[in-house]
């Protein structure tokens, strides 16, 4: 068994059992991509048992704690049975759920999604990689799903020194496929969407965003970065007489215009825009228009803390400009995900778009991440999606 010897006083996040062994702290040792390591204190005391990842900056990332368990095709089957086991016990109202969030189910570059009855997954850790073949097994006894997609094309596959691999896993058909979201038809093209094909994250912020719509009234919906229009779906649900979808994806608003069709709702109260969400919200204040809601869900700014500079005053333009095109009285959802950019942050971005719009807003509700991709004690950087559901004064 190889090991890697840890530098004196490095030992402490381990110790409160964060996963993540960044190379600076390694003294010395080292293993092939993905090889099960023991990780030790400078003083030999056992830390962890740990893939390494000879080209990443986290050289190592924790499978286990407990030193005397055993990282074999038993381990991950029952890694992944109690991430199962965890979607079972909570309050999910569709047949798409996160069954696997990585690090926040012990599974460190493991994401896994179920779509209907297949599942679309990514490994994107060197630990992940060569355990594949084993947790594609396990996943199809524990699911019962026949079909496993790999959408392992992720950048991040690049700081792991491993190559983008896409394409079926096991069993295969259609990579189109119909799911379903609080009662509503969905598509999801494993191969050709986004990430694994769809953004769950959002699913319970699409229902309130339904409910608000009805609450409040709202008429004219604006649905920024719509993807392939959830929240539109959620508007016309909520009784919107007209949503506006805007993305730069042509596949993806295609897709809004044919889930529009497919829940029933009147093909004239969906238009599409292929654009860039910055320049159409300038042009719409240019012409004059307004909305009673606005969805702002833009694709991560500020992947790490680095660029969050940058991405303030990308975030607090496009949140200007909605706060500006919104009706007195109306419903902004306003969201980040971006791991760099936490909470706090947010919030005072925000609040600076509300001063340069001179407009004032009431916090009707703090959003995050469904409750599929949980966030652990011991994980924080696992907190990725928050948001603001802003009520603009009247
Ligand atoms: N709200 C969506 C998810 C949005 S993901 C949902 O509920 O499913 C972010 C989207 O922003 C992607 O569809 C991407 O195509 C789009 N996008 C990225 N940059 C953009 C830009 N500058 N202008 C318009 N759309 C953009």
């Amino acid at each position: 068994m190889k090991s890697i010897r840890l530098r004196e006083g490095k030992e402490r996040s381990l110790q409160r059992r964060h996963p993540w062994v960044f190379q600076g702290s390694i003294q010395k040792g080292g293993g092939d991509a993905g090889e099960t390591v023991r990780v030790e204190a400078h003083d030999g005391a056992f830390l962890a048992w740990g893939a390494f990842s000879p080209s990443s900056q986290i050289r190592v990332r924790a499978w286990s704690f407990d030193e005397g368990e055993r990282i074999d095709a038993a381990f991950f089957e029952r890694r992944l049975a109690a991430a199962l086991a965890l979607r079972q016990r909570l309050p999910i109202d569709s047949d798409g759920v996160r069954l696997v969030h990585g690090e926040a189910d012990g599974l460190p570059g493991l994401i896994v999604d179920r779509y209907a009855d297949t599942l679309s997954a990514q490994f994107l850790s060197a630990g992940t990689e060569r355990w594949k073949a084993v947790i594609a097994d396990a996943l199809l006894k524990l699911s019962g799903s026949a079909r496993l997609y790999e959408r392992s094309d992720a950048n991040v596959r690049t700081l792991e020194g491993l190559p983008a691999a896409s394409g079926w896993l096991r069993g295969d058909g259609p990579t189109e496929l119909t799911m379903h979201e609080h009662g509503w038809r969905l598509t999801v093209d494993v191969a050709h969407g986004h990430k694994t094909g769809y953004y769950l994250d959002q699913r319970d912020n699409r229902r309130r965003f339904a409910e608000w719509v009805r609450h409040f009234g709202c008429r004219q919906v604006l649905n920024c970065y719509s993807y392939t229009g959830g929240f539109a779906i959620a508007a016309l649900q909520g009784g919107a007489a007209q949503v506006t979808s805007v993305d730069s994806s042509a596949p993806a608003l295609q897709r809004v215009q044919a889930h529009v069709a497919l829940n029933g709702f009147e093909p004239s109260r969906s238009e599409v825009a292929d654009a860039d969400v910055n320049t159409f919200l300038r042009d719409a204040l240019k012409a004059g228009r307004r909305f009673d809601a606005i969805v702002l869900d833009p694709p991560k700014f500020a992947p790490t803390a680095h660029h969050a500079e940058r991405a303030a005053r990308a975030y607090k333009d496009i949140n200007r400009l909605a706060l500006k095109l919104l009706e007195p009285g109306g419903l902004l959802l306003t969201f980040s995900c971006s791991g760099g950019i936490g909470a706090d942050l947010f919030h005072k971005i925000v609040a600076g778009a509300g001063i340069d719009a001179e407009v004032d807003a009431a916090i009707l509700a703090r959003l995050e991440g469904a409750c599929d991709h949980p966030t652990t004690l011991v994980f924080p950087e696992g907190e990725y999606l928050k948001g603001l559901a802003l009520l603009k004064q009247a």
